[in-house]
């Protein structure tokens, strides 16, 4: 009995210790995707509010595009278990468990869940060679010339992916668009831009400063509601508006580590994390971008991980509806 004491007592201080020392070294956020693209940016933006409730720590954002997203995630699931190598990823992390027959890590098993960081809208975008106006003569032209266009993406079981999937399928297009893949959306938004595709959608935290330049066409919102906030988005329909009926989609980004990294260590990250997502520069930022911070039950490790639970049952039907796999 005394030993058991014993055990426990140090077991308690050793965590307490390791709780104090966090982070011995710098951490490194892992983003699935190309440099420059919209969970980039949340992840670097991220990476400087949590620095401080840290500690005044490193945070460096390695960028390992491929796959979707899922190249950087196994990463992540196979790094040290000691918190310092961590994962910013979004919806991709449901969807691909629906996509994916086989993938390098098991969305639920291989990552200890820190929390859950924004809502992001998506928006729909033409290039600027399009000559349609509205959603309207964009979805007619759509219409007409689904298998002569190009619908870029970030990669089998990304947002953009999905985003365009669910569109495409509520569509019921003749012919569909072929689905161009990127390493993230920063270079498939360069190739929209140049005219070199024709159709994305993507989070609004990359597209905000892109539309307001009139360096491509906004054309609506995923989101139910039109984001009559925003002063970039404010006159675009929502999709649901614009007639495709009932749909409705919101990409969310979270904060994961690996399976198995010592509880005093997640919390550490997880009380950073509710500070950053209170910081009012923060805050600022990403409203900007559309992105709206998440203050409910979804920024506890518990509350994110059964909300991802969730979306991967419901995003599975979807793509089994849609009749798609990437593998
Ligand atoms: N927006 C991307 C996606 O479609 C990923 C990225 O480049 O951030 O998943």
């Amino acid at each position: 009995m005394k030993k058991l004491v014993v055990l426990a007592l140090s077991a308690a201080i050793s965590a307490g210790a390791l709780a104090q020392t966090f982070p011995s070294k710098p951490i490194t956020i892992v983003v699935p995707f190309a440099a420059g693209g919209p969970t980039d940016l949340v992840a670097r933006q991220l990476a400087e509010a949590m620095r401080k409730p840290l500690g005044d720590a490193n945070i460096i954002v390695e960028n390992a595009a491929g796959a979707g997203g899922t190249i950087g995630a196994g990463k992540v699931a196979r790094a040290d278990k000691d918190g310092h190598t961590l994962l910013v990823w979004h919806i991709g992390m449901a969807a691909t468990a629906g996509l994916y027959r086989k993938l390098p890590f098991k969305a639920l098993d291989d990552f200890e869940y820190l929390g859950m960081i924004n809502d992001v809208p998506m928006t729909l975008l033409g290039s600027p060679k399009l000559e349609a106006k509205n959603y309207k003569e964009f979805a007619s032209y759509i219409q007409a010339n689904g298998g002569k266009l190009n619908l870029a993406h970030a990669g089998l079981g990304s947002a953009s992916h999905l985003c365009g999937l669910m569109w495409q399928s509520a569509l019921k297009l003749d012919k569909a668009m072929t689905t161009i893949p990127f390493g993230g959306t920063a270079p498939a938004m360069n190739a929209l831009i140049g005219g070199q595709v024709d159709v994305m959608c993507d989070q609004t935290t990359n597209t905000v400063s892109q539309i307001e330049a009139g360096r491509v066409k906004g054309f609506a919102v995923t989101t139910a509601k039109p984001l009559s906030d925003n002063k970039v988005l404010k006159d675009l329909p929502s999709l649901q508006q614009a007639g495709v009926k009932d749909f409705n989609l919101t990409i969310w980004h979270g904060l994961y580590a690996p399976k198995g990294t010592p509880a005093a260590v997640t919390k550490r990250l997880n009380d950073a994390l509710k500070v950053a997502l209170k910081d009012p520069e923060f805050i600022k930022r990403q409203e900007a971008l559309g992105a709206v911070i998440v203050t409910d039950n979804r920024i506890t490790p518990e509350g994110h991980k059964t909300f991802v639970a969730g979306q991967i049952k419901s995003l599975s039907a979807v793509i089994q509806a849609a009749g798609q796999f990437a593998d």
